[in-house]
This record gives structure tokens, sequence and C-alpha cells, in this order.
């Protein structure tokens, strides 16, 4: 089936083939022969937006105008490579076992199921390391021919273990993406970034999300923390599945861009204040 694709916007995961399109249609005359149009929103706060997408798409055509993606709730049990996503960013899971209150993950796709392992080189799995130690081994190996691999969907501290550092040491690592949500997340972070370090790999390696938004104090506390021990801390701000957009006062989206880039990141921690102390 021939599918179009529709993103309200481009970014460095949206695909690129002739199929995908980004915003309002062109002229009939420049879409190609196709069978059904996908309008794909993945923030619920765009979901206006799409559904204008979906309205302006569906005068342009006399196919099936399909409105879905996590906005929307779709079910994501299994993975079509290259349909939503760039082809070399895969999942080769759905869903977790956890149930953190931020997250919509559990409630959009259930407990954590093994798919078919596609050929990749992001995986881009919600909880990777819930997979069992077969699924991993499968991973690992078809990871061997892959070059720039980045593991970027936030890896459990606690479940970083042994078994993964041993594998992951064989490889081309571009970025390991670990998640440190809470302070309670800290001493095991700390522990699993420790462990990245003595097997060899670098602050430009291991990166590490971090929801904030509640203190800045005690987030700043953390982002440091997860800085000191070896990882570069990458802040987000937290948002709440809603048709708006959660929004906070112009410090704290200051706050988050300045913990998002690795240099000014590098920059404040050798100034060594804090974030307040010398303003926005
Ligand atoms: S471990 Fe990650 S994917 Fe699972 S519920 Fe928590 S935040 Fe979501």
């Amino acid at each position: 089936m021939r599918i179009i694709r529709v993103f309200s916007r481009r970014n460095s995961y949206t695909p690129t083939d002739d199929y995908a399109f980004y915003g309002m249609p062109p002229l009939a005359e420049l879409i190609p022969e196709h069978d059904e149009v996908h309008i794909s929103c993945v923030f619920s706060w765009d979901k206006a937006e799409a559904e204008e997408l979906a309205y302006q798409w569906e005068g342009r055509t006399n196919k099936p105008v399909k409105l879905g993606g996590p906005a929307f709730g779709s079910p994501s049990e299994d993975f079509v490579q290259g349909m939503y996503i760039k082809p070399n960013i895969i999942f080769t899971t759905r869903g977790c076992n956890n149930a953190c209150p931020w997250c919509i993950v559990p409630k959009l796709e259930g407990p954590l199921k093994e798919l078919p392992v596609c050929q990749g080189n992001v995986i881009q799995d919600n909880n990777f390391l819930q997979a069992s130690r077969v699924h991993k081994n499968k991973v690992f190996e078809m990871l061997r021919t892959q070059r720039g691999i980045c593991f970027k969907g936030g890896l459990e501290v606690d479940l970083i273990d042994s078994h993964f550092i041993n594998a992951v040491t064989g490889l081309r690592i571009k970025e390991l993406w670990l998640a440190c949500d809470t302070d309670g997340d800290l001493p095991r972070a700390v522990k699993a970034i420790g462990n990245l370090k003595k097997a060899g790999f670098s602050r430009d390696k291991i990166k590490c999300y971090a929801l904030i938004g509640d203190d800045m104090d005690r987030n700043e506390a953390r982002l440091r923390e997860i800085y000191h021990a070896g990882a570069m801390p990458f802040a987000q701000l937290y948002r709440e599945f809603t048709d708006t957009k959660t929004k906070y006062p112009p410090e704290w989206n200051a706050f988050q861009r300045m913990w998002q880039r690795p240099a000014a990141t590098k920059a404040h921690m050798e100034r060594g204040t804090m974030f307040q102390e010398y303003g926005t």
C-alpha cells in the first residue's frame, strides 16, 4: 500500500522519502499516486494543527485521510520501519512494565513487548533494558554491523548491568542516553555512569535525560550531580498530555535551554555559580 505520511514540521526524526510531506498539501500534481494519507501527530498540543492538516489534505485527495499518532492515542503495538520515523531509527520493543506517573508510554503501549529486530543504528525503545537477555543479544548482534549507534530512548539506570556494558563496549557507540528523572534515581544513575566510565565511555557519549519543572534549586543540584558523575545532562520540562502545551515562566525556559546545550552546560559548570545567581 502506498501511504503518504504528513507531519506538521520536519525534524531530525521525520522521514524524508517521496511519500513524506510537511504541513499543508502542495498542488495536486506534486502529490504522488497513493492509497491513503496518514496525518501523524506526536505531541498532544499539536492536535488542533493536525486536525487542520487532515481537513486540508481531504480537500486535495479522494483517498482516505487518517489522523493518528501518539497524541491521538493510536495503538503502537508493533513497528513499521521507516513509516513515521527515519528508517535508521528503530523500535525493538514497545511498552514498559513501569508506571512512572509523568509518562504516557504504559498507558498507550501497555507492558513491554519484544518485536522482531530490524536493521538500524538508533534504538528508540522506551525501556530497552526491560527486554529479555535473548532479545537484547539479538539487538547487539544486529548492531555489530552498525556505526554511530545511539541508545536514545532513555536507559533505566538500575538495569544497566555488566551484560549491557560488556555488549556495548564492543560496539561502535556514539551515544548512550540514560534517564534520571527524579532525585531518588540519582544514586543509581551515579553508579551506572561510573560503571560506564570504567568501561571507557566519556561524557561525550554518556547523555542523561532529566525531568525538571518543579523546584529549580533541586533540579539544578540533580543536573550538576549527573554532570559531576561523568554524563552530559539533558533537561526536559515536564509537559502534561493535554491539548495545550504546559506553560512555564521565561526563567524556566532559559534554565532548560542552558541544560540542553552541552557548550552552555559546560560553561555554566566551569563558572561554578547557581543558575539564578547570574540571571536568565
Ligand atoms: S521507565 Fe521510562 S518508559 Fe517506563 S514508565 Fe517510566 S518514564 Fe515511561
